[in-house]
């Protein structure tokens, strides 16, 4: 019998075994979950394991930034368990102060879901969202806010500011920072360094 909580969770079962299946170690545990509770009920164990692999992706557009001279910030936007949009900061490239990650990856991910609203998405974002992003974020009603490092100096999901779960906004964000925040935080240090030479 797994000793991990189970939560409630949305993630359909066909997709469930694809991540899974780049899970070996952990495969026997999770099945054994989705018998005991359903195709709906995922355990943390595994839903800390999918937010690693989401990471991972929003990582990908970050050292895409960072072989660009861009500031190494990288985004995805997940709908039904699959990565539907994808950012990173393109300031330099475009000119534009506003272009970061999860700009670029929000109006392409309402693109592609052919809407404004995106209320059964996840944004992946490597770094905490400024205040102007997480606004954004929560116009655009997304349901989950996973980042990777805090940023203590411009962070507006908890750090400096809290936007994304303001009780005076007309829409909440669940927001869970911490994920792979080494690997975010080390990338933005190496880039800042490289910078100062
Ligand atoms: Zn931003």
């Amino acid at each position: 019998m797994p000793t991990e909580q189970v939560v409630a969770g949305s993630i359909p079962a066909g997709r469930m075994k694809f991540c899974l299946a780049t899970e070996g170690k952990i495969s026997h545990r999770a099945h054994l979950n989705l018998k005991i509770k359903g195709e709906e009920l995922i355990s943390c164990f595994v839903m800390k394991k999918l937010n690693q692999y989401f990471m991972q992706e929003a990582l990908k557009e970050a050292k895409r930034a960072f072989e660009e001279d861009e500031v190494p910030v990288g985004a995805v936007i997940v709908h039904e368990n699959k990565v539907i949009a994808r950012g990173h900061n393109q300031i330099e490239r475009l000119n534009d102060p506003t272009a970061h990650a999860e700009m670029l990856a929000l109006t392409s991910a309402t693109n592609y879901l052919k809407t404004k609203w995106l209320n059964e998405a996840s944004l992946y974002v490597t770094i905490e969202p400024c205040s102007m992003c997480a606004g954004a974020l929560v116009l655009s009603r997304i349901k989950n806010i996973y980042f990777g490092a805090r940023d203590s100096k411009t962070g507006a999901c908890g750090s400096v500011f809290n936007i994304a779960n303001n009780k005076k906004l007309n829409h909440r964000v669940k927001v869970k920072g911490g994920i792979l925040k080494e690997e975010c935080s080390s990338l933005l240090k190496c880039f800042f360094k490289r910078k100062r030479k």
